[in-house]
């Protein structure tokens, strides 16, 4: 299995981000989150390789939090392979993404609602050229879910952005709820996009998706595994379970336990 959608953070920041849950959810979320603690569940768990990230909520700490990142990477020997992070109000956004490939990062991690930016910002293109330019992969989280499910149409905002960048590889976060069926439609135009599974096939999670078998299979060549351990109020291997009780072909989840994947970036090839 390979997972792109895993979370590591500095203590400091993951120490704020915890307290943000505590004080504002009823979820109780109690993995460590130490890289170390985070890469030995997941061994355990038969993940092969997981991708990791964290983000910028404000200007000025983009190219440190790239530095944590990529150093991190080394320390797991690339066990774990890190997406940058880069703020669209710092000086250099472009150049900041070049340093953290230069570094090791193999992608982009954008969370629109903790950045408060969208994915379809015009200042964004210079960062998603050099993306598609140096084979990596955009990971978004589109508009405010779980805690709202407006997205100001995410479909159409990401169909703009993958018209003007085609090679542009890009995941949206968790199956894309609610407008996973929306993302679906514009597949056959862009194939270079994605959606991720997080938190979307555990059943009674906010973002439970509800997807079919019928669905799943439809778009089988476009879903990637995805978990946000290990930020997740229950634990690790719930989307699995969620995904095998569709009892999929065996080929299908293979596809998207791990062979999608390996499209995303040479580096999980
Ligand atoms: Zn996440």
């Amino acid at each position: 299995m390979i997972d792109v959608h895993v979370h590591l953070h500095p203590p400091r920041l993951y120490a704020a981000i915890r307290r943000w849950f505590a004080e504002r959810t009823d979820w109780t979320i109690d993995h460590a989150t130490e890289p170390a603690a985070v890469a030995a569940t997941l061994r355990a768990a038969g993940v092969e390789r997981f991708v990791f990230c964290s983000y910028a909520h404000k200007t000025g700490m983009a190219r440190d939090l790239n530095a944590w990142l990529a150093q991190t990477a080394r320390d797991l020997d690339r066990y774990g392979v890190p997406l940058a992070t880069v703020h669209l109000d710092d000086p250099d956004p472009a150049g900041d993404l070049d340093a953290a490939f230069d570094d090791g990062c193999i992608g982009l991690k954008i969370h629109e609602d903790v950045q408060r930016l969208a994915v379809d910002d015009p200042r964004f293109d210079p960062v998603f050229a050099r993306i598609a330019q140096r084979e990596g992969f955009v990971l978004a989280h589109i508009g405010h879910v779980p805690w709202d499910e407006d997205t100001n149409d995410g479909p159409a905002r990401i169909a703009r952005v993958l018209e003007r960048h085609p090679r542009l590889r890009f995941v949206v976060a968790h199956f894309g709820v609610p407008d996973w069926a929306g993302y679906a439609a514009r597949m056959p135009q862009h194939p270079n996009l994605f959606l991720d599974t997080t938190m979307a096939f555990t059943a009674g999670s906010p973002l439970f998706a509800g997807a079919d078998r019928a669905f799943v299979e439809s778009i089988a060549d476009a879903i990637v595994l995805g978990t946000d351990y290990p930020n997740i109020p229950y634990a690790y291997g719930s989307d699995l379970q969620g995904l095998a009780a569709l009892s999929l072909p065996p080929e299908v989840l293979q596809k998207i336990l791990r062979e999608n994947a390996r499209r995303l970036s040479p580096a999980l090839a």
